[in-house]
Formats: C-alpha cells, sequence, structure tokens
C-alpha cells in the first residue's frame, strides 16, 4: 500500500465526489468512507420511526440505537460499498426521492453531526482513507494530507444524477433532481453547524466538462505529489 494518507473530498450535490472517493480508494488499497450515506441512513430511520426533527430528546434518545456500517459489494467488484442500517442493507432504499429530500433538514441538526463526525473520526483514524462529504476537509479532518473540491454545473450535476437514479431502476424527472440538487446546497451551505464551504487549502477541480477518466487522472496528480 502506498503512503496511508488522509484524502478528504467536499463540494456540492451531485459533483461526482463519490464516484471520484471510491475510484481513488480502489486505486490506492484505501478505505472508502461515504459520509453523505450515514447522513441518509440516519434520515432513512428518522421517516421509518416517525422523528420529529424539532424533538431533541427523541433524537438524542434513537441516535444512540442507529448503527451505521459498509460492507464492501462483491457483486460490482468496483470498490462499492453497501451501507448497513442496524445491519440491514438500505443502500437502494436511503438513495430514492424521499430520503433526498429530508436529509439536509437532518443534516443541520447538531446532535446527529455530533454522532456521524465522531463515528467518520474513528473510521479514518489509522489512514490510508478517502472520505467524501460537505465538511470533511473543514471539519471531519482539518488536517487531511489532500483537500479536493469539486465543483460542477448544475445542469451537467442533474443530468448525471437521473442517469444514475435511472440505472437504479428508480423513477425520477430532470426538473425534480435539479431542484432537489439545488434545494440541498441551499441548506448544506447556510446552516449555522459545519456548513458547505471550501476549506482554504483545499484544490478546487471543476467537473463539468471532464470526463470521469479525466478526473481520476486529475486527482491521481495530486495524490501522487504527496506520496511520490
Ligand atoms: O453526499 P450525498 O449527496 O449523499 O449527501 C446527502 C446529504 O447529506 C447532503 O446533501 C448533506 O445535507 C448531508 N451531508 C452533510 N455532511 C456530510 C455529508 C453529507 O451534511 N459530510
Amino acid at each position: 500500500m502506498p503512503l496511508p494518507i488522509t484524502i478528504a473530498i467536499d463540494g456540492f450535490s451531485g459533483c461526482g465526489k463519490s464516484s471520484l472517493a471510491r475510484t481513488l480508494a480502489q486505486k490506492l488499497g484505501y478505505r472508502y468512507v461515504d459520509t453523505g450515506a450515514m447522513y441518509r441512513a440516519v434520515t432513512l430511520y428518522f421517516i421509518r420511526h416517525q422523528v420529529d426533527l424539532d424533538d431533541g430528546m427523541r433524537i438524542g434518545e434513537v441516535l444512540d440505537q442507529i448503527e451505521i456500517d459498509f460492507e464492501r459489494s462483491s457483486k460490482k467488484g468496483d470498490g462499492s460499498n453497501i451501507t448497513l442500517l442496524n445491519g440491514e442493507r438500505v443502500e437502494k432504499e436511503i438513495r430514492g426521492l424521499e430520503v433526498s429530500q429530508l436529509v439536509s433538514p437532518v443534516a443541520t441538526i447538531s446532535t446527529v453531526r455530533r454522532a456521524m463526525v465522531a463515528q467518520q473520526r474513528r473510521m479514518g483514524s489509522e489512514g490510508a482513507v478517502v472520505m467524501d462529504g460537505r465538511d470533511i476537509g473543514t471539519v471531519v479532518f482539518p488536517h487531511a494530507d489532500l483537500k479536493l473540491f469539486l465543483v460542477a454545473d448544475l445542469e451537467v450535476r442533474a443530468q448525471r444524477r437521473l442517469s444514475e437514479l435511472k440505472e437504479r431502476g428508480q423513477e425520477a424527472n430532470l426538473a425534480d433532481v435539479m431542484t432537489n440538487l439545488q434545494e440541498r446546497d441551499r441548506i448544506d451551505s447556510s446552516r449555522a453547524d459545519s456548513p458547505l464551504r471550501k476549506a482554504d487549502d483545499a484544490i478546487v477541480i471543476d467537473n463539468s466538462k471532464l470526463s470521469f477518466e479525466q478526473l481520476v487522472e486529475r486527482a491521481m496528480e495530486e495524490v501522487n505529489s504527496i506520496i511520490a
């Protein structure tokens, strides 16, 4: 394994962070942690158990009952993770529009964030990790060895997200996907606790016009400049 560095990838919704993070982790033999999936799993739990987002007491109690983990997918062979919520595979459920529409409000809740950040720090404590999200380079690992911040045009992001959903056999249309991306960006950037922003020392990559191979190549240049 190359030098076990910590790589933080942040950016707006649908910029291609997860695909990049997964591929880098696979190339480097590192662990991949999709922190968005963790907030999504909490949101699914809240929906299923009808947890009121204004009920701080109940939220504190149920957070103790939620265990999130990842299992390596044996089917795809591309380093994909399957998200486990209390041992149940919930990958499909957490990607649907219902969870997508509630996840950003849930992610504004400080007790939720504290629980997720503690777990993320444990998962990355030994280095050799690629973690993607919104606050990885600013809050979770402010001393990460490499910080990338992805941006891309809204239209491009919405088209890509729509194709992903359709590939998974999920119903969706472009207008709804676009509205959801915009709304999540707005909430994520304006929340009081750990808002989405570029860390001062993050490298910006505009993924609007890059092919996936070009994106990986661009990121690997930065990785190699550190581990070489
Ligand atoms: O990465 P993904 O789009 O799956 O993330 C879903 C949502 O989870 C984001 O829109 C954001 O509200 C929240 N999130 C967060 N902090 C992270 C990762 C995700 O607030 N580190």
